[in-house]
């Protein structure tokens, strides 16, 4: 179809201009009534968009009624501009691929000198393991460690920030050391499309399929990138089938299971969950807190506990965000000299907590004073008097005094129908306590600022 859309468009637009800017123009995806192309720079982009986009739609609709719209996107040179480009030399010491390598100095036979940068942090070694990550760890290290191909695919997946990724070259990183002979391509799925394209833009077919099927190791990661890429996902499930065929070992990760990525057709779906497949689920507080206190050692830096505690409290989402977290405060110590605080945390981070800002309420106080001080909640409200529950109890009014609107008659109504003389004596008490005991203050600092953010 796009030939033929080419082929009359050529004559409409004449031989000179189509040669100058459409012929670079390359059939990405026709997917729902909208035609992808591509061209090589962004400025002939824009100068196709401008000037042929609504007559390459037309012609197009003409031909084929389906076709709705057309978009013009941009696939870099820069990044196209890889073995598949290279002149027919032998695939793995394709020159443009070296510049981009993270070890310029390694022998070009090595095999990971074609695709992607392998990042030099991501190694098993600084891999800590929790319950979340353990089983993807451990196929990913038996998956390094074989000699032969074990579960194909292993298919890793989970959400953004987990350790998809840090996996995948911690397995490039391992059999580059223990195996140097094997050949192992790391690469995203969306640098495998542009690679296909400018293959397809160069009509090199040939030498991009010699290159992804003469690894040993094929590792595509974000594969739910190529969702809806038609004919990228056909030529990735042919390389896929090859490689397996010929066992070699296929390592994939994406966002959702295979059975759950939208826009994959079936065979392909079905063929991904073929090996084994490996969830990396969100990260739990211990996971965090581990994450973190490793990072602070690698780093060298000295951060509290405390502050360590907070933010694994605090920094829910993913472990990109944690180390980010962690980065700006380590930076901020350096450049002011002065030791990290939770204080000091706070305010560094106040954008990044500000996410969560919202009204306490005094079931959340109860809660998680509770929890702090390992006692039931129901105790927040019974009238036993023991120190160990009584003293949390003074704390949590104490905070909801500090933290919430409410009078103190409705505070004591919210503590077992205690009366405000109670919750005036625990306020007093408190702050009492708080000059006296410099750790138990910081206990409390530690409560309201976890309650407050
Ligand atoms: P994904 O590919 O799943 O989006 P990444 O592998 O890029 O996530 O991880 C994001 C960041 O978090 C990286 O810097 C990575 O090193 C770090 N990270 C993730 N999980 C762990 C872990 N279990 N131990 C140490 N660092 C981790
Ligand atoms: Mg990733």
């Amino acid at each position: 179809q796009w030939g033929r859309v080419c082929g009359r468009l050529r004559e409409e637009v004449g031989e000179g201009a189509f040669k100058s800017w459409l012929r670079p123009v390359v059939l990405v995806d026709l997917e729902g009534g909208e035609a992808r192309i591509a061209a090589p720079t962004k400025f002939m982009r824009d100068w196709v968009a401008a000037h042929y986009a609504d007559r390459i739609r037309k012609l197009w609709h003409a031909e084929n009624p389906d076709v709705q719209s057309v978009d013009v996107i941009v696939v870099p040179d820069r990044l196209a501009a890889r073995p598949a480009a290279a002149p027919p030399a032998p695939a793995a010491t394709a020159p443009a691929t070296r510049t981009e390598s993270a070890m310029p100095d390694r022998p070009p036979e090595s095999a990971t000198d074609f695709g992607a940068i392998l990042d030099q942090r991501f190694t098993f070694d600084n891999f800590v393991v929790g319950k979340p990550n353990e089983l993807a760890h451990a196929a990913a290290r038996r998956v390094a460690e074989a000699n032969s191909v074990t579960f194909n695919p292993l298919f890793l997946y989970g959400g953004v920030g987990l350790g998809k990724t840090h996996l995948m070259h911690g397995i490039a990183w391992h059999i580059r050391q223990k195996h140097p002979e094997r050949r192992v391509l790391y690469m995203s799925a969306e640098k495998f499309m542009y690679q296909f394209i400018r293959a397809l833009r160069f009509k090199d077919t040939m030498t991009f399929k010699e290159l992804f099927r003469s690894v040993d190791v094929l590792m595509i990661d974000d594969v739910q990138f190529i969702s809806g890429k038609d004919s990228t996902q056909e030529e990735f499930f042919h390389t896929f089938n090859a490689l397996v065929d010929q066992n070699r070992q296929v390592v994939i990760s994406a966002d959702k299971s295979p059975s759950d990525l939208e826009g994959m057709e079936e065979r392909l779906r079905s063929r991904l969950g073929w090996g084994l497949v490996a969830d990396i689920h969100p990260t739990t507080y211990e996971l965090r807190l581990g994450i973190l206190q490793a990072k602070a050692e690698t780093a060298r830096v000295e951060i509290p506990a405390k502050v360590m505690e907070f933010l694994a409290h605090k920094i829910t989402s993913n472990v990109r965000e944690l180390e980010g977290a962690l980065n700006r405060i380590t930076a901020h110590a350096e450049l002011v000299h002065r030791p990290v605080t939770l204080e000091s945390t706070q305010e560094l981070l106040h954008d990044l907590l500000r996410a969560s800002d919202r009204r306490v309420t005094i079931d959340e106080i109860q809660k998680r004073v509770a929890e702090h001080y390992n006692i039931k909640i129901a105790d927040m409200h019974s009238a036993r008097r023991a120190r160990t529950v009584a003293r949390p109890r003074q704390v949590a009014m104490y905070l909801s005094k500090q933290l919430t609107p409410r009078s103190l008659p409705e505070i004591g109504r919210k503590f077992g129908g205690r009366d405000h003389t109670t919750v005036m004596h625990a306020v007093k008490k408190v702050e009492e306590l708080c000059s006296e005991d410099r750790s138990f203050a910081e206990d409390v600092e530690l409560l309201r600022r976890m309650l407050q953010i």
